[in-house]
């Protein structure tokens, strides 16, 4: 069974190999050379801060499948124009496990209705479940997008 540890394995290789190293490379190299440094040190912190958590995501024959969230210390930078070409590089390369295919990379899928978060669906929102939560509540089954349809995939 997939895991977010095998994830987490997964997009670390990819995001520590050779095409993502040159990318850096090129961003520190394009960057103003009093930015370069901190350029850098941005960069291989976003990197070194991925964090997964997984998602239980059903599909219409009410199995699991897999859906795990990628996440990096964004709170660390206020360049926004580095964080997006980042994102952008990161989303376009590929992640193969050997024995579970090439995942599908979703930037933002969701757009949840209780809390407007963009990780999770309604039905998975965590805050109803929270004492003193005011926003509205919900019933899974009402929400087309508990299912994982309607994601606006990138490529
Ligand atoms: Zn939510």
């Amino acid at each position: 069974m997939l895991d977010k540890s095998h994830v987490h394995t997964m997009v670390s290789k990819v995001w520590n190999d050779e095409e993502t190293k040159s990318f850096v490379t090129r961003e520190v190299n394009t960057a103003r050379v009093e930015n370069r440094k901190s350029t850098e040190e941005t960069l291989t912190h976003l990197i070194k801060s991925l964090t997964v958590t997984h998602l239980k995501i059903k599909n219409k024959e009410s199995a699991l499948t897999p859906h795990f969230n990628i996440y990096t210390d964004r709170k660390s930078t206020t360049e926004e124009e580095l964080w997006v070409n980042l994102r952008t590089y990161l989303a376009t390369c590929t992640y193969t496990l050997p024995l579970q295919g090439t995942g599908k990379v979703i930037k933002a899928p969701f757009n949840c209705g209780a809390c407007h978060g963009v990780d999770h669906p309604r039905g998975l929102c965590p805050f109803p479940g929270i004492k003193g939560w005011n926003g509205p509540t919900y019933h899974a089954e009402d929400d087309p997008r508990y299912r994982g349809r309607n994601y606006s995939r990138i490529a």
